[in-house]
């Protein structure tokens, strides 16, 4: 069976371009949509990831700003930073970018958060309407992977669908969108007995663990869809060998950055066995940034009362 490739990157473009269009409705409507971004300290990955959000908002057409405060940050001053954007009526959206500096308490900064604002989805009122299927806020990479799914036409109503990490940011989020979808859908964790059996159910398998291609043959039904979510980084040149053998894109690129990511599941095995699958990279990695623009929208519109065309 040849596995089709769900290119994660074309669909959050194509999200992205919707997301122009929608910017371009609120702003005639008189609205201007506006991102702000909380960066406590300076964590170079966060870094990165936040000035792709910037970018991201920019060719969106969402006004956005940063806000930077140093790595010594006290939670009562990243809770006093919230407080100040939640009360700004220009402001429609909050981003608080996680890890917070050590000593903060970030469950403490995260439920200030005005639910509203709340773009990340990850405010106790935004699981909350998760839970019960009212409209709300859905945390951006597990409404990405829904996003991928459907547009990717695969059936969700009656099928087993199997997450596999059971993070508030990733797996149970997912776990929720899915059963909304009418999947039949299982949770499982590290304390999960026998987890290749619980996984060989999976018509639509999710992998939210952050282990290194630990999902391998044996953990994937024949026709599986694999949505791998784990980001891991391979720096030993034998892992890049063994698991992309004669890809000479991926062993240049181990030869230039001295790594290469690889999701959870073994790659080989998802080609071999899966009958679709996301990459890693390019596959829900992208979504997540898309899923941010059009969270701010959402925030946009449903602060202003205005309906989503
Ligand atoms: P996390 O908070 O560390 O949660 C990991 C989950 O996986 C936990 O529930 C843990 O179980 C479970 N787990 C760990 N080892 C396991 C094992 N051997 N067998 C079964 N379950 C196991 O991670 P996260 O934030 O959800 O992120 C998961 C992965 O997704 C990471 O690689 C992260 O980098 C990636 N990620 C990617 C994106 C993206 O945009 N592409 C966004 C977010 C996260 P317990 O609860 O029992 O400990």
């Amino acid at each position: 069976m040849s596995a089709r490739v769900l290119d994660g990157a074309a669909i959050a473009a194509q999200i992205r371009a919707e997301a122009r269009q929608e910017c371009e409705r609120l702003r005639r409507l008189g609205a201007l949509p506006r991102l702000a971004v909380v960066l406590a300290g300076n964590n170079p990955a966060s870094e990165i990831y936040v000035r792709s959000k910037i970018k991201a908002c920019a060719e969106v057409g969402i006004e956005s700003e940063k806000l930077t405060p140093p790595a010594t940050a006290t939670t009562a001053e990243l809770i006093a930073a919230v407080e100040g954007l939640n009360a700004r009526a220009d402001v429609d959206g909050i981003l608080v970018q996680l890890p917070l500096p050590a000593q903060v308490n970030a469950r403490q900064v995260l439920e200030q958060l005005a639910p509203e604002k709340d773009v990340d989805g990850l405010h106790p009122a935004n699981l909350g309407k998760l839970l019960s299927g009212r409209e709300g806020l859905a945390p951006c990479t597990p409404a990405g992977i829904l996003q991928i799914l459907k547009r990717s036409g695969i059936e969700l109503a009656g099928r087993e669908a199997v997450v596999v990490g059971r993070s508030e940011l990733v797996g149970k989020p997912a776990a929720l969108l899915l059963l909304a979808e009418n999947a039949t859908v299982t949770l499982c964790h590290s304390r999960t007995r026998d987890l290749a059996a619980v996984c060989r159910r999976a018509e639509i398998l999710v992998a939210a663990m952050g282990r290194p291609a630990l999902l391998g043959r044996d953990y994937l039904r024949p026709g599986v869809v694999v949505i791998d979510v784990g980001t891991n980084r391979l720096s030993e040149k034998s892992a890049v060998e063994t698991y992309f053998p004669g890809d000479g894109k991926r062993q240049a690129e181990f030869e230039r950055r001295g790594s290469t990511l690889i999701g959870d599941v073994d790659p080989r095995a998802a080609r071999a066995l899966a009958s679709a699958y996301t990459p890693v990279p390019g596959g829900v990695g992208p979504l997540t940034v898309a899923m941010l623009m059009s969270n701010t929208l959402a925030a946009a519109r449903l602060r202003r009362g205005l309906a989503q065309e």
